[in-house]
């Protein structure tokens, strides 16, 4: 048990001037000095105290899309021909620089078979340390389609039905799948439709019974159209994203994950740094796009969550945070930037005891030198990391 002292609290519920009393992975008291320590004369034994004047206590971030199986590397079809022994250790190594840099959820989408299912259970379990990780299993993709190295290739409605029920007989907490083309699948077109709507629609059906969010990898308008009609969760990258686009997914409430990370790492580093040309010619194709879909996104009020594909070249787990500032740049406030990466990732994912610091919300919090929502860059450097009440920096 620990009392973090004389701090400012910031989340969606905004800023307040509180001390926050954690126990037990959970936060069990907010508020004034004096009400924190009625709650925690309650229980047994003497808290800590942990002095974080003129500092802020903000909840860890929560990023909707990463892989834990890449590692940044400017060429991810090198690492194709690596045993799953060296994915693992990848993994955990990825899992750590995340934690430490204040991102205490991740949702893997895509990873080969089940290990960043089993890398979610190993940090649950407590062996390495690392932010609590929520899993698709494997991508669900047409014969061919964008990622085939480690997707589970389906092509029909019956098949694409099977596909998504083995991820969740294998403990999937969401499932995805490949809605369009993508940008480091060699010959892909970035843009181009690839699930058709009926395998999309099989796709969707398999996941409502157990009400399992859902996930289209979607750049070109049409294949985010197609997945927003067949009741797709969210959106990832919508890079093409046109204002008809825009207008359907602010209706139906479908969230937009536009890893602004994914095409910055490739775009801002080029051929020079070993990233494959024909990776590079699509990104930066893309760029350009990428502003418009902002654009529409903001004006139609689409719901954002945060997240940012990290794994994908030069987009390190060690520097999640930087998509906050990316978000910004792209027009969002400091404000709604920091809800995309809490209570608005937390809702996406399903999650109702993280986003927030609040009593009987998991104790997944940062310690800021700054207010984030006042200078967004806060965010980049956390003088501590509490992980389910467990500080790990
Ligand atoms: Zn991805």
């Amino acid at each position: 048990m620990y009392v973090l002292r004389g701090g400012r609290v910031v989340d969606a519920a905004g800023t307040r001037e509180a001390d926050v009393a954690v126990a037990d992975g959970e936060v069990v008291a907010v508020g004034e000095p004096g009400a924190v320590d009625d709650a925690i004369a309650a229980r047994e034994g003497d808290p800590a105290e942990i002095d974080v004047g003129d500092q802020v206590v903000a909840p860890g971030l929560i990023d909707a899309h990463v892989h834990v199986m890449m590692d940044g590397r400017p060429d991810v079809s090198t690492a194709v021909a690596d045993s799953d022994y060296t994915a693992s250790y990848r993994a955990a190594s990825n899992l750590d620089a995340a934690v430490s840099a204040g991102v205490t959820t991740v949702r893997d989408l895509g990873s080969r078979g089940t290990l960043a299912l089993d890398a979610g259970e190993a940090v649950s379990a407590g062996k390495i340390d690392g932010p609590r990780v929520l899993a698709c299993g494997r991508n669900v993709i047409m014969t061919g389609g964008h990622g085939n190295w480690f997707g589970r290739e389906a092509d029909g409605p019956a098949e694409v039905r099977k596909a998504a029920r083995e991820q969740l007989k294998a403990g999937a907490d969401v499932l995805k799948c490949m809605a369009t083309g993508g940008v480091l699948t060699e010959g892909a077109v970035t843009g181009a439709p690839e699930l058709t709507p009926e395998e999309l629609a099989a796709f969707t059906d398999a996941a409502a019974p157990t009400d399992t969010p859902t996930a289209a990898h979607a750049h070109g308008e049409v294949g985010i159209k197609n997945a927003v009609e067949a009741g797709i969760s969210s959106v990832e990258h919508g890079t093409f994203m046109d204002r008809e686009a825009a207008e359907m997914m602010a209706e139906r409430g479908t969230y937009w994950v536009p890893t602004a990370s994914a095409l910055r790492g490739i775009v801002d580093n080029g051929v020079e740094a070993g990233i494959p040309e024909d990776a590079v010619a699509k990104a930066e194709d893309a760029a350009g796009r990428f502003d418009d879909a902002w654009d529409h996104a903001l004006e139609a009020g689409v719901p954002i969550a945060m997240g940012t594909d990290a794994g994908t070249p030069f987009n390190f787990f060690g520097e999640i945070p930087q998509e906050m500032a990316y978000m910004v740049d792209y027009g969002l406030s400091p404000e709604r930037a920091l809800e995309a990466a809490t209570v608005n990732a937390a809702d996406l994912l399903g999650l109702d005891d993280v986003g927030l610091v609040e009593e009987g919300y998991r104790a997944d919090l940062v310690v800021l030198d700054a207010d984030p929502t006042e200078d967004v860059e806060a965010w980049q450097d956390p003088d501590a990391v509490f992980a389910r009440g467990e500080r790990v920096e």
